[in-house]
């Protein structure tokens, strides 16, 4: 498609634009008393006008039965969880014995790598990506000393190349075929939250089999951004958060993700707790540890019935649009930023450069535009806050962008653009 930097062609693509009425059914926050460009989905998605009576319904629920809305709530929250595993196991490509929410991420990460990474012999090492979200790098690095290893030789991170800033998938190749049998467990984060790159899951994990590795996913920026199928790509477990692309609430439960192949595997070791036991006998409160079978046999604790309302009222919205056309919307929005960001580069080039590191391939990025700023930096940032444009800021000088289609415009991206253009003229007059 052609694109034009004007109003009204931002317009008619909002107009051509068949989920553009969904924008209606989220919240739209205002910064100081003005409307604002919001592009931090990515951090904190919005609230759906429908969240209030998803969760009324469980304080009515809580009033009228006390205990009892265990079993008499209109969604009885002894087996509040189910309610939510269909839906997003079609969000990640997984059967539903696969899925459970349950938890926050780093928690579940935990979990899922106390079964899942099991050093033995000379098979103790974890590749990951450089730069991973922090919480992750810390997950990591005390998973492994947990098991009394040693930290610089058995967390193996790939690195962009030389004045690159996202990884050559070859290199990942390549680093996983060198480790060889000494590779234990690949633990990536599926789209980078930094750069935004997303990796190829299903080639990566394939490769991670082929010597003998387990591959786990922390697909917090990956859920409900991009198309998944766990199930299909053989991918062993991964975990994710609500709050992101997922729209659930700050700090909102988590999603994991345990492939069928270990849905029965009872001697893998794990951490236990009464949610996770048979459901048949669980209440019979007998000693002795029984799984349940597949995902929900990670679960500790009876869920957190609240955090999962919120989930839900955002899980029926996904429900009703479907990944395919979230994803199509996606890219053609993203397309257009990366358009207009183009423009306004090379029309400022003389004091300010404006450099995109995320993939400038769809196969290889979601809903997130990362861009460099040459000259300016956080001044710029700063006016353009003032201007109403809520994005994110990483130092030393990065401005992340996420075009969430469930709720941004075309127009949202439009005034994206004249904002910038102009907090970069205000900022070298
Ligand atoms: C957001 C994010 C987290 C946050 O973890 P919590 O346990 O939810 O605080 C962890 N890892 C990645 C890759 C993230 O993007």
């Amino acid at each position: 498609m052609e694109f034009k930097n004007a109003l009204d062609f931002a317009r008619s693509l909002d107009a051509n634009d068949s989920l553009s009425s969904y924008r209606e059914r989220f919240f739209m926050p205002t910064f100081l008393g003005k409307d604002v460009r919001y592009f931090t989905g990515n951090s904190l998605g919005l609230q759906t006008r429908s969240t209030a009576s998803y969760v009324q319904q469980e304080l009515d629920d809580w009033a009228k039965y006390g205990v009892e809305g265990h079993f008499h709530a209109k969604r009885p929250w002894y087996s509040y969880h189910e309610n939510l595993t269909d839906k997003l196991a079609k969000i990640v490509g997984a059967t539903a014995k696969e899925v459970v929410v349950t938890h926050s991420l780093t928690t579940n990460l935990h979990l899922l790598m106390v079964s899942f990474y099991r050093p033995q012999g000379k098979r103790t090492k974890i590749l990951c990506e450089a730069k991973a979200f922090p919480s992750d790098q810390y997950a990591l690095e005390s998973q492994v000393k947990f098991h009394g290893l040693d930290l610089s030789e058995n967390l193996v991170e790939v690195f962009p190349r030389e004045g690159e800033h996202t990884i050559r998938e070859e290199d990942i190749l390549a680093k996983i075929s060198e480790i060889g049998d000494e590779l234990a467990l690949v633990m990536i984060g599926g789209v980078n939250y930094y750069s935004g790159q997303l990796f190829d899951i299903e080639k990566i994990t394939k490769a991670a089999h082929e010597v003998g590795a387990i591959a786990g996913w922390d697909l917090a920026h990956a859920a409900g951004n991009v198309i998944l199928k766990l199930h299909d790509w053989q991918v062993d477990f991964a975990a994710w958060c609500s709050y992101k692309y997922l729209n659930s609430s700050p700090g909102g439960v988590s999603g994991m993700f345990v492939h069928e192949k270990h849905a029965n595997n009872k001697d893998l070791p794990r951490f236990a707790g009464w949610w996770g036991h048979d459901k048949s006998t669980r209440f019979q409160m007998q000693p002795g540890f029984q799984p349940m079978e597949g995902a929900e046999g990670w679960q500790l604790s009876n869920a957190p019935v609240m955090g999962m309302a919120v989930h839900l009222a955002s899980l029926d919205v996904f429900d009703e649009v479907g990944m395919e056309k979230l994803r199509a919307k996606s890219d053609l929005l993203t397309a257009y930023l990366e358009f207009i960001i183009d423009g306004l580069s090379e029309k400022n080039k003389a004091n300010c450069t404006l450099e995109i590191i995320t993939p400038r391939d769809q196969k290889h990025r979601g809903a997130q535009l990362s861009m460099l700023i040459h000259g300016g930096g956080k001044p710029i940032f700063d006016l353009l806050s003032e201007k109403g444009v809520i994005a994110d800021w990483r130092e030393p000088n990065v401005i992340r962008l996420a075009p969430v289609p469930l709720y941004n415009s075309f127009e949202d991206v439009y005034y994206f653009g004249k904002h910038l253009d102009e907090a970069i003229g205000e900022f070298y007059k």
